[in-house]
């Protein structure tokens, strides 16, 4: 059984006050009621520090939304993954939705950041999904099998189990929909049996799978009971502290 995950995506959202505000929010409240998962936020680059702050007496750790694959260099106004391990991260997104579809991220150009983030003692969040016309024309399981293979066949197997995975259909990502239990279950089973497939059943089973897209305290029971969520990336509601929690505590049933 993995240990549920769950990550708030802050996104664009709070400077660092804010950032700090909430983060001891969420702090306050899992001390009165623990979650039964690891729990992580994604502020924004500018909240790292505050958020570092206000986490240091806590479990509950933060990642970065992205990171470049230099160490440094003249890439301005990016940020490179030993600035991250510096300030206190513990893992980094890699891949989301928006970096592919709003900002051009190719899957070679994500491909490149893993190992740093990896070299510099973070996890990675690999996230993967199709767009609602790949959905339509039947293509979902190809593209995040090619999402994936592009990721991670450059990568040592010897570190895989260090790598997270989020599968976001693009087309339930901040839109209220979120995608249906047999279309998480569909997913979710298809991406272990690639891991299983590649890296055998012990190595392939460890890899946690999360799901994203417009989880909110309403159906995150109904998508944590299936067998190969182990865990979500939350991002509208991450940002309330009560809805994020709510969220997490979906997994304090019994191991499934
Ligand atoms: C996300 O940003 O990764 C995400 C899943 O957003 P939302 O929960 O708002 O759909």
């Amino acid at each position: 059984m993995n240990r549920p995950l769950v990550v708030g995506n802050w996104k664009m959202n709070g400077g660092p006050a804010g950032s700090l505000q909430l983060a001891r929010q969420i702090v306050r409240q899992l001390k009165s009621q623990p979650a039964r998962a690891d729990l992580v936020l994604a502020p924004p680059f500018t909240s790292l520090a505050s958020v570092v702050q206000a986490l240091r007496h806590s479990t509950v750790k933060v990642a970065a939304q992205n990171s470049h694959w230099a160490e440094s260099g003249a890439f301005t106004g990016e940020v490179s993954a030993p600035m991250l391990e510096e300030i206190g991260c513990h893992y980094v997104i890699l891949g989301h939705s928006e970096r592919r579809h709003v900002f051009h991220e190719s899957c070679g150009m994500i491909a490149r950041k893993l190992a740093p983030v990896l070299v510099h003692g973070m996890r990675p969040i690999l996230c993967v999904g199709e767009t609602s016309s790949e959905r339509r024309r039947k293509r979902t399981l190809q593209v995040v099998t090619a999402q994936l293979d592009s990721a991670l066949k450059g990568l040592a197997k010897g570190v895989i189990d260090k790598v997270e995975i989020a599968y976001e259909p693009v087309w339930a990502i901040g839109t209220g929909q979120n995608a249906t239990a047999e279309q998480v279950d569909e997913v979710h089973s298809s991406i272990r049996a690639y891991l299983k497939s590649w890296l055998g059943n012990a190595k392939g089973r460890v890899v946690r799978i999360l799901y994203g897209g417009s989880v909110k305290p309403e159906n995150a029971s109904t998508l944590a009971e299936i067998t190969e969520v182990n865990g979500f990336l939350v991002g509208g509601a991450s940002l309330d502290a009560e809805s994020f929690l709510a969220i997490a505590r979906a997994f304090s049933a019994p191991a499934k």
